[in-house]
């Protein structure tokens, strides 16, 4: 039951809502201006090998620039459009941004090797979600291996069906990540059943790194590893940080420490060298 709660819940205002209630309904109606007026753009942040410092590939992330309110944080609409429904076209509109922005970098020039998307439990709860996301790829002329999307624990118990999607995406040569992985609630013996190849360590265990957290690294390393999953560290501020990880076996590194997530622009005038020449920090 409480997997349901929440959904199509598109509230209207009533004299008893809260302050705070009544400025979710606001957002929301904001939120639904803002898909139509295209301000809803996608930010990238880079991937870096942590053993070779070349940039291995970027995450997209949403951002919101409200003409009023300036920038409205992800973690302040993202809930809002889960909870409405909005996430499906906000999120289709991420998706479709990001393998335009990719296809558009390679016929520059640009060769970055893959791109990833967050997805939400309405997105894969589509059933022709696959198939979706096979028609965006072909209208960019992209390779489904150009394209890893992150999914969060939770998203794949709340999502009915999620296993036979995932495991059809799969088929298509997509890759999978988890999200923020250790956070959630999935049972360790159900992560060997699911169809992925990546496991993102929260950024939780990163700031663990020198304060006692070293051995939950280790072990989640060693658990990617003996399910053969490629390992990307999330949130590395501190060069201690990526030392340890590097010297721990970690595959990819992301976080402040190399770059916030940036506008297309800027992401290619900073990144597009360190394709071949290694990135330090
Ligand atoms: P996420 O997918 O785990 O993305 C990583 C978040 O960590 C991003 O926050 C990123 O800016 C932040 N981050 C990266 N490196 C560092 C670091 O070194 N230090 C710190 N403090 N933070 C770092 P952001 O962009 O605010 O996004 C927050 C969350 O919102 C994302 O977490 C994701 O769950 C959700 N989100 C963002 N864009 C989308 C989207 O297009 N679709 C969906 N469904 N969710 C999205
Ligand atoms: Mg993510
Ligand atoms: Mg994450
Ligand atoms: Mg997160």
């Amino acid at each position: 039951a409480a997997k349901n709660a929440g959904r199509n819940r598109c509230q209207h205002y009533t004299p008893q809502m809260s302050a705070d209630a009544e400025q979710r309904v606001v957002l929301e109606r904001q939120l639904r201006q803002a898909l139509e007026n295209d301000e809803i753009t996608a930010h990238y942040q880079p991937q870096v090998d942590a053993a070779t410092g070349k940039l291995v590939g970027a995450e997209a992330l949403a951002r919101w620039h409200h003409p009023g309110m300036g920038m409205v944080p992800p973690s302040r609409f993202i809930p809002i459009a889960e909870e409405c429904g909005l996430i499906v076209p906000l999120g289709d509109q991420i998706l479709e941004k990001s393998l335009r922005q990719l296809a558009s970098w390679r016929r520059d020039g640009f060769e970055l090797p893959s791109i990833s998307v967050n997805l939400s439990t309405r997105q894969l709860e589509r059933q022709d979600f696959p198939q979706h996301v096979a028609r965006l790829l072909q209208r960019y002329q992209l390779q489904p291996c150009d394209l890893e999307l992150e999914i969060t624990e939770s998203v794949i118990m709340e999502a009915e069906n999620a296993v036979n999607i995932l495991a059809e995406l799969r088929a298509l040569g997509i890759r999978l990540s988890i999200d923020d992985f250790g956070t959630g609630y999935s049972s360790l013996s159900y992560l060997r059943q699911l169809p992925v190849q990546v496991l993102k360590i929260d950024r939780s265990f990163i700031l663990g790194i020198g304060k006692g957290g070293e051995a939950i690294v280790h072990a989640i390393l060693a658990l990617s590893s003996n399910l053969g999953l490629e390992t990307v560290a999330e949130g590395v501020e501190e060069p201690y940080q990526l030392e340890f990880l590097r010297a721990a076996g970690c595959h990819v590194i992301q976080g402040f420490l190399y770059s916030r997530p940036l506008h297309e622009e800027a992401f290619a005038s900073d990144w597009r060298e360190r394709l071949h020449t290694p990135a330090h920090p």
